[in-house]
């Protein structure tokens, strides 16, 4: 059944040498990489599975090293109810639903209690699933829909159990509802793609590169299966495929900013919203995208149809802040409202309650042009020739600023305006959008940067340390880290109990229970020992007095000074979660560093 056309209208597998790889296989590579305590296991191991890959099949398995049956964008949707996959199961092991409920409830986890289960009712079953049937049935449980639905999902789901070994079920139960976090990053598995079908890990920046224009690793693995790095680098920006953000590097003196821009730059307003992008196709269709690559155009039909108005070329890509912001009183007002709207479920009253505007800085896209290649002020003025302006269709402010004073006058403004400072782009002829790369070409100048409290960072949770005294039965502190995106590894760099509220602490062990894990996960670096490791999962923003050298955390390790990493000291958390991004998306190590050397060169107190 491999290759029959499914009704989802995703790329079907090709019939031939991958439709005969076991699921099974994909199930063994997993079970080993839950175990392996590093990164350089894990890239082993992932390669040795891809080399295992016949080249038809490359492009699925890669989705499925994601815990994905689709590139993420698509929004292909598992997310199957744990209570009916309950009952496939107890369909498939030829028990009640009482007891396969009460055995999930004893294993405290899916994937255990089906392989329990499995292992006593079909012990000696041999593997026979294709990695094809069972990505096909995945898409077909994805999509029923409507009436019936529910009753299809069940069938289909027992039906594949029916058919799997215990290690199997293991992880189709896990991955149809949602929950199958195998820890492995982007980067990480582009690395073991390139040991098996390029040159070696050195290739792995040809890899990112597309996979940053593309967002879709099936797309990168089957170019590279079929014609090699070459075919890689033909790939190009294209609507419909979400382009990794350009993000900006940090700077808190104006002077230093020019500096680094040389001597010139274009002072945009720093909206504080949610960072979407849109893409126009040629059917005209519009779909907003997040930076973590959910698809938002329902939360925001009032954008979508602002753009649809205003938006000039048939196909496009653009980028913007959504703000929320009264057109009518011509005011921005604050983050925590655009958030608060994306939460709400009934979205006319949302819309009425949380009216928002489109902030637009970029256009990557237009009638067949790659712009991402052309250097800043072409982008823009393309933008603005792109875009008629409304209510609720802007540009970003911008001005030209060429010294430190016009610098500081346009931040001034901005925090006047309700902004939260500027980003500063290079117009230098350099300056294309680095799809993904948090560069020097945009440096943002903040007003927390401004502060006596200094900074902020956005930290992932890596581990928790239990409570005590008044704090018993909730945490008393989280272990955080930050993100080396070169070695795709989540460094420690505090502990921090401050600035949760009793309401906060009392629901953070739900919140991470399922990023729980008992031992240190393979892509955390830590030289201490919580009571309990987390899957890196939970960005939280952190404000710091003061970053300084200790020899306990591993952030920038060995790279200010042998034998000692960066510690935060005195943080707090700002209450606010950050959401809107992916443990990868968090503060680098490399920008910390450059932080203490920044601090460092300060005369004490300034
Ligand atoms: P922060 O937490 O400071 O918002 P970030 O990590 O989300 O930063 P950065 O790339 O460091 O992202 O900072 C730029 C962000 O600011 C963009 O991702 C975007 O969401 C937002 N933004 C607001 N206004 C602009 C603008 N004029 N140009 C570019 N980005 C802007």
């Amino acid at each position: 059944m491999a290759g029959a056309s499914g009704a989802t209208g995703h790329v079907m597998i090709e019939r031939g040498e991958g439709a005969a790889v076991k699921y099974e296989v994909v199930a063994e590579a997993y079970r080993d990489l839950e175990r392996v305590s590093g990164r350089l296991a894990l890239i082993e191991r992932l390669a040795q599975l891809l080399a295992a890959t016949p080249d038809g099949l490359l492009a699925t398995v890669c989705y499925l090293c994601q815990g994905l049956i689709a590139p993420e964008f698509a929004g292909v949707d598992l997310g199957l109810a744990e209570k009916l996959a309950v009952r496939a199961l107890a369909t498939a092991a030829g028990t009640g639903a009482e007891d396969a409920a009460a055995s999930v409830r004893e294993a405290g986890d899916l994937g255990q209690a089906g392989e329990q289960l499995l292992a006593a009712a079909a012990a000696d079953r041999p593997a026979s699933l294709p990695v094809a049937v069972v990505v096909d049935t995945l898409h077909q449980i994805a999509a029923a829909a409507g009436q019936g639905s529910q009753g299809r999902k069940l069938g289909l789901l027992a039906g594949l159990l029916g058919q799997a070994t215990p290690l199997e079920a293991r992880y189709l139960l896990r991955l149809v509802t949602g929950n199958l976090r195998l820890g492995i990053g982007t980067p990480t598995i582009l690395d073991s793609l390139a040991q098996v079908h390029a040159g070696g890990r050195a290739d792995r920046p040809v890899l990112e590169r597309a996979y940053n224009i593309c967002c879709d690793l099936g797309k990168v693995a089957a170019a590279l299966a079929a014609g090699g790095l070459a075919a890689v680098e033909e790939l190009r920006v294209q609507p419909g495929n979400p382009v990794r953000a350009m993000l900006a590097q940090r700077l808190s003196e104006p002077a230093e900013i020019l500096a680094k821009l040389g001597g010139r730059c274009a002072a945009e307003y720093k909206y504080d919203g949610v960072r979407v992008q849109a893409h126009k196709t040629a059917d005209g269709q519009i779909e907003l995208y997040t930076r973590r690559l959910e698809r938002v155009s329902s939360q925001f039909p009032d954008v979508v149809e602002a753009l649809a108005a205003g938006l000039g070329p048939a196909e496009a890509i653009l980028e913007g802040e959504v703000v929320a912001y009264d057109a009518a009183a011509g005011e921005l007002h604050p983050f925590g409202e655009v958030m608060f709207r994306r939460r709400k479920h009934g979205i006319s009253e949302a819309m009425a309650d949380v009216p928002v505007g489109l902030f637009c800085f970029e256009l990557l896209y237009a009638d067949g042009a790659d712009l991402t290649r052309l250097p800043y002020p072409r982008r823009r003025a393309a933008l603005a020739a792109a875009v008629t302006v409304s209510p609720q269709l802007r540009l970003t402010t911008a001005t030209e600023a060429g010294t430190p004073a016009a610098l500081e006058t346009a931040f001034e403004q901005a925090v006047t305006d309700g902004c939260e400072g500027l980003v500063c782009k290079s117009v230098g002829p350099a300056a294309v959008y680095q799809a993904g790369a948090r560069g020097w070409l945009w440096i943002k100048l903040k007003r927390d940067y401004r502060t006596e409290l200094s900074d902020t960072a956005d930290l992932v949770v890596v581990g928790a340390f239990a409570g005590r005294g008044r704090r018993r039965g909730v945490y008393g502190a989280l272990l955080l880290a930050a993100y080396d995106p070169a070695a795709d590894v989540f460094r420690t760099v505090t502990k921090c109990g401050t600035g949760f509220s009793d309401a906060e602490l009392a629901a953070l062990p739900a919140r991470l229970a399922p990023l729980a894990r008992a031992v240190r996960p393979a892509r955390v670096d830590a030289r201490q020992q919580p009571d309990v490791w987390f899957e890196p999962g939970l960005v939280l923003e952190i404000l710091s007095a003061e970053l300084t050298l200790s020899p306990t955390y591993t952030a920038a390790w060995g790279q200010l000074k042998d034998d000692a990493g960066l510690a935060m000291r005195f943080p707090r958390f700002t209450g606010r979660y950050r959401d809107d991004k992916a443990p990868e998306d968090a503060t680098t190590t490399g920008e910390l560093a450059g932080l203490y050397r920044t601090a460092q060169r300060k005369p004490a107190g300034s």
